[in-house]
C-alpha cells in the first residue's frame, strides 16, 4: 500500500510539472485573432510610415530606396559588390553578361583576389553597389544615412552618418585605387532584385535570418516623402521596429522583455525580437532558465552554461526541432552545449524550441499577409498573384519555419497566391544589379 501511494504522490507531481510546462508554452501560442490583429496592426503602422506627418514617429520606418527599376537583362559588365550583413562582410565582383538566365553563373572573388584584381596598372574605375543591411534614411540611390545600428553592431560614430560619404572618405584616406560607388542597397532590396531578374512578379524582398526585415513595390503617389507621383519605388519597411510602440505588449511574453533587456538596442527592434535568428535562441534559453528554476528541468541547477548568452544559435534549434530526430540525439546536442539533460529534459526542450520558432513564423507571415493584402488592394485586385524573393537562414536552415510562415500567408491573406522564390545571394548579387540598372538609366539619359 505504501508503494501505492509513493506512485500515486510521483503521478501527482509529474501532473503539476506538466501543467506549469504547458502554461508557459501557451503563452507562445497565438489564436487566429491575435494574428489578425498583428497582421492589422502591421498595415496601420505601414500607413503611418508613408504619410510625412506620421513618419516621424512611425516604428515601421518605410524607407524610400530609391531603387526604381527592375532589371530587364540588357545590363552588362562588371560591378563591385560589398555587403556588410548580419553575420558576413564580404567584397564581390559580379560580372554580368547580357542574356538573361546565364547572367549569374558568375564569380564572386574574395577580398584578396579582388585587391589583386583592383592591383593591374590602368584599371578602370569600377561601378560598385554597396549593400549595407541595416536601416538607411536614403535622399537617393548613392545617399544614406545609418539610422541606428540593429543585430548587435556597435562601432560608434556612424548612427546619424551617410554610409557611402564614409566609405568613398576611407577610400580616399588609402588613396590605392578608384572606385564610382553608386548605390547603397538594403539586403532585402537586393533579395527583391536577384529575384525579380528572374520572375517579374516578384515585388517583395524578405529577409528572416540574423535579422529581419522586408521591402516591396510602392506606388510613387502614396510615397510622401519622395516627390513625384510617377511610377513606383521600392520601400525598405524596417519592419523590425514594429511593436516599438507598445502595440505587440498583448502577445509578448516575459522573456521577449528579458531578452531585450539583454540586448544591445533596449527598447528597440521588438518584432525582429520575436521573429529573427539573432534572438530566437535567447527567448528559448530565457525559457529554459525559468523552468530550471521551478524545478522542471536539469535536476533544477541552472549551470554555468545556461546562463551564457548565445549558446543557443540558430543552427542547433534547427538541429533539435528537425523531424525524426532521436531523443537520444537532441540530449547529444544539448550535451554539446554542455547542458547535461534526461531524456524527459530533452522532450522540454524540444517542445520549447518548437513554440518559439512557431511564433516566429506566424508572426512574420501575419506581416507578409499585410504587405500582399495591401499590394492587392492598391491595385484594386480581386486576387493577386505576387513573388516575394526570399533569403536568410533561418528561412533556409529551419525545418519548420519556412512551411508556418506560407500557411500563415495563405490563411491570413486569401485572395493572395504568394509564390515564395528563394534567392541565391540576391544580398551580394543584388547590389550589383542594382548598380547595373543604374548605370543602364543613366546611359540612356545621356543619350
Ligand atoms: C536591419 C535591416 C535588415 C535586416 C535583415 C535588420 O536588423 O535593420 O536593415 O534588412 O536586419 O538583415
Ligand atoms: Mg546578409
Amino acid at each position: 500500500a505504501k508503494g501505492a501511494a509513493m506512485v500515486t504522490a510521483v503521478a501527482a507531481r509529474v501532473q503539476a510539472q506538466r501543467k506549469l510546462i504547458d502554461e508557459v508554452l501557451s503563452l507562445f501560442q497565438l489564436t487566429p485573432e491575435h494574428l489578425v490583429n498583428v497582421k492589422n496592426k502591421m498595415r496601420a503602422e505601414m500607413e503611418y510610415g508613408l504619410k510625412k506627418e506620421t513618419q516621424p514617429l512611425a516604428t515601421v520606418k518605410m524607407l524610400p530606396t530609391y531603387v526604381c527599376a527592375m532589371p530587364d537583362g540588357t545590363e552588362k559588365g562588371n560591378y563591385l559588390a560589398l555587403d556588410l550583413g548580419g553575420t558576413n562582410f564580404r567584397v564581390l565582383l559580379v560580372k554580368i553578361r547580357s542574356g538573361r538566365r546565364s547572367l549569374f553563373d558568375h564569380i564572386v572573388h574574395c577580398i584578396a583576389d579582388f585587391l589583386d584584381y583592383m592591383g593591374i596598372k590602368g584599371a578602370s574605375r569600377l561601378p560598385l553597389g554597396f549593400t549595407f543591411s541595416f536601416p538607411c534614411k536614403q535622399t537617393g540611390l548613392d545617399k544614406g544615412t545609418l539610422v541606428e545600428w540593429t543585430k548587435g553592431f556597435k562601432a560608434t560614430d556612424c548612427e546619424g552618418e551617410d554610409v557611402v560619404d564614409m566609405l568613398r572618405e576611407a577610400i580616399k584616406r588609402r588613396n590605392e585605387f578608384e572606385l564610382d560607388i553608386v548605390a547603397v542597397v538594403n539586403d532585402t532590396v537586393g533579395t527583391m532584385m536577384t529575384c525579380g531578374y528572374e520572375d517579374p512578379d516578384c515585388e517583395i524582398g524578405l529577409i528572416a535570418g540574423t535579422g529581419s526585415n522586408m521591402c516591396y513595390m510602392e506606388e510613387m503617389k502614396n510615397i510622401e516623402l519622395v516627390e513625384g507621383n510617377e511610377g513606383k519605388m521600392c520601400i525598405n519597411t524596417e519592419w523590425g521596429g514594429f511593436g516599438d510602440n507598445g502595440c505587440l505588449d498583448e502577445i509578448r511574453t516575459q522573456y521577449d522583455t528579458e531578452v531585450d533587456e539583454g540586448s544591445l538596442n533596449p527598447g528597440k527592434q521588438r518584432y525582429e525580437k520575436m521573429t529573427s535568428g539573432m534572438y530566437l535562441g535567447e527567448i528559448v534559453r530565457q525559457i529554459l532558465i525559468d523552468l530550471t528554476k521551478h524545478g522542471l528541468l536539469f535536476r533544477g541547477q541552472i549551470s554555468e552554461r545556461l546562463r551564457t548568452r548565445g549558446i543557443f544559435e540558430t543552427k542547433f534549434l534547427s538541429q533539435i526541432e528537425s523531424d525524426g530526430l532521436a531523443l537520444l540525439q537532441v540530449r547529444r546536442i544539448l550535451q554539446q552545449l554542455g547542458l547535461d539533460s534526461t531524456c524527459e529534459d530533452s522532450i522540454v526542450v524540444k517542445e520549447v524550441c518548437g513554440a518559439v520558432s512557431r511564433r516566429a513564423a506566424q508572426l512574420c507571415g501575419a506581416g507578409l499577409a499585410a504587405i500582399v493584402e495591401k499590394r492587392r488592394e492598391d491595385r484594386n485586385l480581386e486576387h493577386l498573384k505576387i513573388t516575394v524573393g526570399v533569403d536568410g537562414t533561418l528561412y533556409k536552415l529551419h525545418p519548420h519555419f519556412s512551411r508556418i510562415l506560407r500557411e500563415t500567408v495563405k490563411e491570413l491573406a486569401p485572395q493572395c497566391d504568394v509564390t515564395f522564390m528563394l534567392s541565391e545571394d540576391g544580398s551580394g548579387k543584388g547590389a550589383a544589379l542594382i548598380t547595373a540598372v543604374a548605370k543602364r538609366l543613366h546611359l540612356k539619359k545621356d543619350n
